[in-house]
């Protein structure tokens, strides 16, 4: 099932649709449904292909080289990208940091950064996290102190995605201690080439390098990399943060794991038929059919409202709940069909079917999208958090 709720946004689903079956790479989609990893370079590829088409940006202005796309067209391209099985976009430029300069930057560093992110040609990596800040994000550390016209930054950021790929980073710092600990907070764009970073990797269960960390030792910044005031970046934070929670959705990404759950379950064999045709497995598969499409009503209720002016954040918490929670059990599911074979990870299958080689991918990369989703309900926001945000604000709890 799929929401056309006018028809000019089934006219423009369609329009994507066209665009991935003619441009998106046979080989990344191949890698990206085999649940692969994918170098800098492949994601680039991608991202650049769809810089030529125009729709690197498409919901940042035209000014600034987007389409001014609402965010139910916005909502619509992911979903019929993740449908297709192109790379995910990396968010830290076109998602975060650009769309802050929009709203809070100067026009200088506008005009120095925005061109780059939508080229894909610089990459950042996001700051917020340290090792005593992360739902708690008032409460980070990191230091920075106006020495002339530099700040001079000592401290430690944990869980960078990408930092090892990146040019930049948009950075949360401290300039103040003031009465709350939101204020005092401000936003330095850091080029990690200045002298004094030192980045390492984090070893995640998946044996892929995702995530790093980013230590700082008197490490000189320009005052004129600033964004907004001094001391009031906790309410820049919150620029995507709504908008974040209903892509977290990933309705795209869950009908392509949906159809690649039951494809392997067809080959993979219990006394001598397909799981795929067993009570069990078609129960939980229509489970989670079902769970979809609440989200799938959900997700368009939400940018309905979005649309109208109002500001979802309860049902875009739910969203990324709901969202998250249904890939694990996608995921989850692959793992049982999988049952014995599935201990084999980044080794041969010990499946009967050992000497298929796709299978013996399959198993793998559904290890891996298994064992990375650990992390998909807990970066943009735990999903305890999510919850406490519904308590206060549709409970008043
Ligand atoms: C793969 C991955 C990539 C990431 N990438 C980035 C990145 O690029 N940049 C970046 O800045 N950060 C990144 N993060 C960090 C992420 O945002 C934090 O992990 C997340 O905010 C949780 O913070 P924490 O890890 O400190 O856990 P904690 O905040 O210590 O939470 C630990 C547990 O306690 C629960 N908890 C905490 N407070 C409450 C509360 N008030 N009520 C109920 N339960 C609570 C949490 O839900 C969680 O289960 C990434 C994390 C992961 C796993």
């Amino acid at each position: 099932m799929v929401f056309d709720l006018r028809p000019e946004i089934a006219a423009f689903r369609a329009e994507v649709r066209a665009f991935c079956r003619e441009e998106l790479p046979a080989e990344l989609a191949a890698k990206v449904r085999a649940h692969r990893w994918l170098d800098k370079g492949e994601r680039e590829r991608w991202q650049r292909i769809l810089y030529r088409r125009g729709w690197a940006a498409g919901h940042w202005p035209r000014a600034w080289g987007g389409l001014d796309w609402s965010p139910l067209q916005r909502f619509v391209f992911n979903e019929e990208l993740e449908r297709a099985g192109a790379p995910w976009l990396t968010p830290f430029g076109i998602n975060y940091v650009g769309p802050i300069l929009l709203a809070h930057g100067s026009d200088a560093q506008r005009e120095r950064h925005l061109p780059s992110i939508l080229r894909s040609e610089v990459w950042w990596c996001q700051g917020y996290s340290e090792p005593g800040a992360g739902s708690d994000l008032a409460g980070l550390a990191t230091r920075a102190e106006r020495r002339g016209d530099r700040y001079v930054v000592n401290g430690q950021k944990t869980w960078t995605t990408m930092a090892q790929w990146a040019d930049w980073m948009f950075c949360l710092v401290r300039t103040a201690r003031g009465e709350r600990p939101q204020h005092g907070i401000s936003l330095l764009l850091i080029d990690l080439r200045t002298p004094g970073i030192t980045i390492r990797p984090i070893a995640t269960m998946d044996e892929c390098h995702h995530v790093n960390e980013v230590f700082f030792a008197d490490v000189e910044v320009p005052l004129a990399n600033l964004v907004g005031e001094e001391g009031e970046a906790w309410g820049y934070t919150k620029v995507f943060l709504t908008h974040e929670r209903i892509l977290a959705t990933e309705l795209g990404k869950a009908d392509r794991l949906l159809a690649d759950v039951a494809a392997l379950a067809a080959r993979v064999f219990e006394a001598g038929a397909p799981l795929a045709s067993g009570a069990g497995f078609r129960r939980r598969r229509a489970a989670l059919g079902v769970r979809r499409d609440a989200l799938e009503a959900l997700a368009y209720d939400a940018l309905d409202r979005f649309e109208r002016g109002e500001e979802p954040a309860v049902e875009a918490a739910a969203l990324k709940i709901r969202g998250s929670e249904l890939q694990q059990a996608i995921s989850e599911l692959a793992v049982d069909v999988l049952a014995h074979a599935g201990l084999g990870y980044d080794t041969g299958s010990i499946m009967d079917a050992a000497a298929d080689e796709d299978l013996r991918r399959a198993e793998t990369g559904w290890l891996f999208e298994h064992f990375y989703g650990r992390a998909f309900t807990i970066y943009g926001g735990t999903n305890e958090i999510q919850r406490a945000i519904i308590a206060r604000q549709a409970l008043g709890l």
